[in-house]
């Protein structure tokens, strides 16, 4: 079970998420370079005495999850698309996790209500001892009301302290899965939805921007060694951006140590994920805190 410090700072890292997402909101416009907005949210971030828990993501139309800005981006939001802006927080580790989609396009404006619905809709369904199973139902259900199709390899996620990704995961649709929630434990639920037209599922686009640290030790020497190390300090067993890895590091041979990081899997590279179909994805996520008598929705 949490003691109340630790309910505390998963409150301040909800409170501080969900302050930064409705600023989000308000801030992005067609046009603007995706890199001004990822900044920005990271900035606000720290502004407000947390630390990103993941690079800010912002996956435009038939993206699904994972881009963020590398150095340098040139990408520009576009005219009539659907943009998921997805924001990490933590303090002192503890996590928040919460995405808002933004819609230019209002032809699409029913896959951005779809996913808000049923995120409330699984959220009323979350206590202790309830199978996620039957959160992945009324989330497809809600969904398939509108017509539009639940995005079924992405999930919902228990999180631990510094660990985005915890053990259990939480459906988007009907499954076997028997893993019923756990007092004490933090969750994220985050439904995506997709056209009709989409197939309901996202592959994985190349790779992308957001690293973790893989392996326990450093390796044996050079400059390799070195440069593990200061990834491992600074983001711990978090996400971090390419962005961020440059200026831990700003070394004329960054990119080649680095590249030699991945290759040996020192270093994992989320990839970027893709409906598809290249169908649009929208997304709403929201992290709760279940408790003995009650759950707690830190990211409201
Ligand atoms: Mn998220
Ligand atoms: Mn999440």
């Amino acid at each position: 079970m949490f003691t109340e410090d630790e309910v505390e700072k998963l409150r301040k890292a909800g409170k501080i998420a969900s302050e930064v997402r409705r600023w989000t909101e308000n801030f992005v416009r067609e046009g603007m370079k995706v890199i001004e907005v990822c900044e920005a949210v990271e900035a606000e971030i720290r502004k407000r005495g947390g630390e990103p828990a993941f690079p800010c993501n912002v996956d435009i139309n038939e993206v699904g999850a994972h881009y963020t800005s590398p150095p340098n981006d040139k990408t520009v939001i576009p005219k009539n698309s659907i943009v998921k802006v997805d924001i990490g927080v933590h303090v002192d580790g503890y996590i928040a996790d919460t995405a808002t989609t933004i819609c230019f396009n209002y032809e699409l404006s029913n896959l951005k209500e779809a996913v808000e619905e049923a995120l409330t809709v699984a959220v009323k369904t979350v206590k202790a001892g309830v199978k996620v199973s039957r959160i992945g139902e009324v989330i497809q259900a809600t969904i398939e009301r509108y017509g539009l199709k639940p995005i079924r390899n992405l999930t919902g996620h228990e999180i631990g302290r510094f660990t985005i990704h915890g053990g259990a995961h939480i459906p988007n649709v009907g499954s076997l899965n028997g893993y019923k929630i756990e007092e004490g434990k933090v969750y994220a639920i985050e439904p995506f939805a997709t056209t009709a037209e989409g197939e309901g599922e996202i592959e994985e686009n190349g790779v992308g921007f957001i690293y973790r640290i893989l392996k326990e030790k450093p390796p044996k020497s050079g400059e390799e060694k070195v440069l593990f190390k200061k990834l491992k300090e600074n983001f711990k067993t978090l996400p971090f951006a390419l962005r961020w890895a440059l200026k831990v590091s700003p070394t004329e041979d960054f990119y080649e140590v680095f590249g030699r990081l991945v290759k040996a899997r020192y270093v994992f590279s989320y990839p970027i994920l893709v409906e598809k179909r290249k169908q649009p994805i929208a997304q709403a996520e929201h992290t709760l805190i279940v408790l003995r008598d009650r759950v707690e929705v830190t990211t409201l």
